[in-house]
């Protein structure tokens, strides 16, 4: 029986599972394989080095899939990118014709205004109840909500999801879905437990057989424990949880030693040394992102068996909660 929820009518999509915006990783491929399994694909607009070179990206996306898919503009302090190149992208994927955009990041008030004028329905993710409330007084459809289990900028806060998701269902008056630390059936039920209508998944999607990165990333995806990641740029209050590997260790040593600019450490983290180990399979050649649901996560599955699976098990576990109500005059005191 299909899971029915505001996100899988209003996106036209049978599964309320989103694919997060991941930088080098959501390409045409992960994107499309993602929407022709059921949920909805999301390309990475910043992942292309231009607008113009997004408008291709869409464009060959479309060609691999006729289902909804979305893009991710992520507006965060950027080695390469100038203020005004967001507008840019955004424009992209007006043109194109994208009726979903994933929106994360700081003062997002412009792009979500240029993409609302135009009719395309807005996903914002954000890491805090405060920022949520005024994505919503910006018109935003519906929140993101990430807790701090999350991979990549897990904001300043550290409140994990299920404190994040109670509370967003008491204070919003427009639907979220449920990011961090979601990667299996029964992580979805309880966020829909706890109110959302999907959920936001990037670390299960990067350890799929359609996800671009190298087959020995995901590999060290599916070894990975919930205490294989760390947090990194906490000093410059640009915090980002990574996978624990070298580089992530001589940035948070450089850190921890005080007076750090980020100057000293921006040859470590860049991102453009981060996608080399996608590319190479290396996992210590640079900072690369990764939930705490690597801890959740132990095979490499197509996208179409993985979501299958998840809707059966959300399905079963939903199912099975009920039968834990029984009638007042049979329950035991
Ligand atoms: P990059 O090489 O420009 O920067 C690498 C890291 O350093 C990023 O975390 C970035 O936010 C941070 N950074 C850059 N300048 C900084 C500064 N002056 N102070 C503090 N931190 C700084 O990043 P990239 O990997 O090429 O990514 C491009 C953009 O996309 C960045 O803004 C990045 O944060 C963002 N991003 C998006 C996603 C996504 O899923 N959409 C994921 C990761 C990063």
């Amino acid at each position: 029986m299909p899971i029915k929820t505001w996100l899988t009518e209003t996106l036209g999509i049978r599964v309320p599972i989103v694919q997060g915006g991941m930088q080098w990783v959501g390409v045409a491929e992960l994107a499309s394989a993602v929407s022709n399994a059921g949920g909805l694909g999301i390309l990475t607009a910043l992942t292309q080095p231009s607008p113009d070179a997004l408008r291709k990206e869409i464009q060959r996306c479309k060609q691999m899939t006729s289902k909804p898919f979305g893009v991710n503009i992520t507006l965060l302090p950027s080695m390469t990118l100038k203020p005004g190149d967001y507008a840019l992208y955004a424009q992209a994927i007006i043109d194109e014709g994208v009726k979903v955009v994933e929106t994360a990041g700081n003062n997002p008030g412009p792009v979500i205004k240029q993409l609302k004028e135009a009719g395309v329905t807005v996903i914002h993710k954000c890491t805090s109840i405060r920022h949520a409330l005024s994505a919503q007084k910006l018109g935003v459809d519906c929140l993101s909500i990430d807790g701090f289990e999350a991979a990549g900028h897990v904001g300043e806060a550290d409140v994990g999801t299920l404190i994040l998701l109670a509370k967003a269902k008491k204070v919003l008056t427009i639907p979220f879905i449920a990011s961090g630390g979601m990667a299996d059936g029964r992580s979805v039920a309880a966020a829909l437990a706890l109110g959302a209508v999907g959920a936001n998944m990037g670390t299960r999607f990067m350890c799929t057989a359609e996800s671009p990165i190298h087959h020995d990333i995901k590999l060290q995806i599916v070894k990975g424990t919930e205490n294989d990641t760390a947090l990194m740029l906490r000093s410059f209050k640009n915090t980002a949880r990574i996978y624990k590997n070298k580089i992530a260790d001589q940035v948070t040593a450089i850190e921890k030693r005080g007076g750090a600019e980020f100057k000293d450490v921006a040859a470590l983290v860049s991102g453009a040394r981060g996608k080399t180990v996608y590319e190479a399979g290396d996992s210590e050649a640079g900072v690369w992102s990764s939930g705490q649901s690597m801890a959740l996560i132990d095979d490499v599955p197509t996208c179409e068996a993985m979501l299958a699976k998840i809707e059966g098990e959300v399905e079963q576990i939903i199912g099975g909660l009920g039968s834990l109500v029984v009638p007042a005059a049979s329950a035991r005191l």
